[in-house]
């Protein structure tokens, strides 16, 4: 499967009986539903409402039942801003998932949202403004990204069900088995596994053919996360962005992880300040993936203070 593959058009993917994948056009944020006999259960909104209505009733249409359930695999925009167009069913997350969105929005079950530092914040995680300064050159990047159609005044949802540790959700012929397994790609990140079917949907804890976003992360626990995944018994991955991909890909993908932690903590061995390792770490080896060139400064400044803590 081609890593780089993208589509112009978001589309629904069977990659096991009864478990579809609903790929993001361009490496948008992907989605996908698992078929129950109680209807069908979705996983993520996309990253608006028009998004997560097209994903919904595209997924109702072929397959001829309705969505009973979402589940959202963490807090950030892209993932959750489609929630409201599954206002009439149960929304499930993690309970961190609820915690984060309650301490950036307030108490309450919906928010309208309209300032740019709010996205941000709900984009790229809570310490984004001390990643990226408001006259950091490379923050036109994100305020374009938080611009646009969609984007003037957002309506975001809660969600309404929360859990700790493991929650399973009977689908017939299999399971879906949702578990948090501690802090990773931000924090409440669920892994969404269906045993039989072979299938593990992870978020945002592996993109493919794009460089990741680790501003708010826990990197050393990502790794450990990825290892987790690594000893699954699963043939089918699907990533927060890209294709669907297998467990070589999540490898490589935690090889691309260890490389920057690796990388920071050299440069800091060596004396080197937070701002020079911003100038200076590069990693060759991935500097083709897209995002490589607008994300690099803010994930180096993360790991450098993550590393300095
Ligand atoms: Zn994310």
């Amino acid at each position: 499967m081609a890593a780089h593959r993208m589509t112009a058009e978001p589309r629904l993917v069977q990659v096991a009986a009864g478990v579809h994948a609903w790929i993001g056009a361009g490496g948008d944020s992907n989605a996908g539903i698992v078929e129950t006999p109680h209807g069908l259960v979705a996983i993520d909104a996309q990253q608006t409402i028009t998004l997560g209505t097209l994903f919904r009733r595209s997924a109702e249409a072929s397959l001829g039942r309705p969505v009973c359930r979402l589940i959202n695999t963490h807090f950030h925009l892209d993932h959750i801003a489609g929630n409201p167009a599954f206002a009439d069913v149960p929304i499930i997350a993690h309970q961190r998932t609820l915690a984060l969105l309650h301490g950036m929005l307030g108490e309450g079950t919906g928010w309208s949202v309209a300032d740019a530092a709010t996205k941000l914040k709900l984009f790229f995680g809570g310490n984004f403004s001390e990643l990226v300064a408001p006259d950091d050159p490379g923050a036109t990047w994100f305020e374009a990204r938080v611009s646009g159609p969609g984007y003037e005044v957002m309506q975001l949802l809660a969600p309404s069900e929360t859990f700790a540790d493991m929650l399973a959700l009977q689908t017939g012929r299999d399971m879906l088995v949702a578990r948090y397994l501690g802090p990773a790609h931000c924090d409440g990140d669920l892994v969404l596994h269906v045993p039989r079917a072979g299938v593990v949907f992870l978020g945002d804890l592996l993109f493919v053919g794009r460089f990741p976003w680790f501003g708010d992360c826990d990197l050393a626990g990502w790794i450990a996360r990825l290892d987790s995944v690594m000893a699954m018994d699963v043939g089918v991955v699907i990533p927060g962005h890209g294709p669907p991909a297998g467990l070589r890909e999540v490898a490589a993908f935690r090889g691309l992880l260890s490389d920057v932690l690796e990388a920071v903590a050299a440069a800091v061995r060596q004396g080197w300040s937070e701002e020079a390792v911003v100038a200076g770490v590069r990693l060759p080896h991935h500097a083709g993936l897209p995002r490589y060139e607008a994300w690099l400064p803010a994930n180096l400044r993360a790991t450098y203070r993550a590393l300095r803590r």
